[in-house]
């Protein structure tokens, strides 16, 4: 045999081998599991409940408007390569609904939750209760087990301590908000529909529909702030602050900040409760 031939044959062994022990990999596989979620809240409820098992992808950017969101082509790539796709469900990504998902595994973080309805269609503001994100905590963690069976008894206990962490927050939020019952809040956009039912409140928002209010419905708000004394609006960061502003200066209250899709969950939602109470007065 000539030399060439020989160390040739050898290097194709040698490929083999090493191909077949798993030293060569597919090039940008990690050995993570591979989870997009639509939503910083749900991505940081994955980290929670996968830790270091998984490496997670969060679709919307900060200040980003997750109703009207339109991911890109490399983004949408990301997510026809992932391992588990999780979704907060009950309408809030018609964007991404749109896409065939065919082979892709899908969460529907939705599942189980007492939804809220409003002339036929679910509000999808769910993850802002404590409650019904303990659900999306439970469907997250059984689609991560699913995906990857070894990790069970890592997920289920994540998922223990991270449910110990959302009853704080309720526990924390009820007592916060016991003398609001009954009260009305004011925001800009109805995002807060769960909380308002889990606490016994009454949210009243500027925006009608889908639709920028009419003169009709500023009269009401600006009624609605000065007759429950209401010391601020709540606007969210990604929406304009125009009419809320005008509305503030005509009844008189204060504009304030609320973030419901801020990151390290725990301690916005304290936050967003203290937030509700003040604008109440309470
Ligand atoms: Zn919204």
């Amino acid at each position: 045999m000539h030399p060439i031939d020989k160390s040739c044959a050898a290097a194709v062994v040698l490929v083999t081998m090493m191909i077949i022990s798993g030293c060569i990999e597919q090039p940008s596989k990690s050995d993570k599991l591979l989870v997009v979620a639509t939503i910083q809240p749900l991505g940081e409820f994955v980290r929670a409940v996968g830790g270091d098992r998984v490496d997670v992808t969060v679709l919307l950017p900060p200040g980003a408007e997750p109703h009207t969101f339109e991911p890109t082509p490399a983004q949408m790539k990301r997510v026809e390569s992932a391992d588990l796709y999780v979704k907060n469900g009950a309408g809030l990504e018609l964007w991404l609904d749109r896409f065939s998902s065919e082979g892709l595994k899908v969460v529907d973080a939705s599942e189980g939750v007492e939804l809220i309805y409003l002339n036929g269609t679910p509000d999808p503001h769910i993850w802002l209760s404590p409650r019904s994100a303990e659900i999306q905590v439970e469907n997250i963690c059984r689609a991560l087990i699913e995906v990857d069976p070894e990790g069970r008894e890592f997920y289920e206990n994540n998922r223990d301590a991270y449910i110990k962490e959302l009853r704080g927050l309720d526990e924390y939020l009820r007592s916060r908000l016991a003398s609001a019952e009954g009260r009305i809040f004011v925001v800009d956009h109805p995002a807060w529909s769960y909380l308002a039912r889990d606490y016994g409140l009454v949210q009243v928002a500027i925006e009608e529909g889908e639709r920028e209010p009419g003169p009709r419905r500023i009269g009401y708000i600006v009624k609605t702030v000065k007759d429950n004394d209401i010391k601020a609006i709540l606007v969210e960061p990604e929406f304009n602050p125009k009419m809320a502003e005008v509305i503030a200066s005509e009844a008189g209250c204060q504009i304030v900040e609320i973030d419901p899709l801020a990151g390290d969950y725990i301690n916005n939602m304290r936050a967003a409760g203290d937030l509700i109470a003040e604008s109440i007065g309470v």
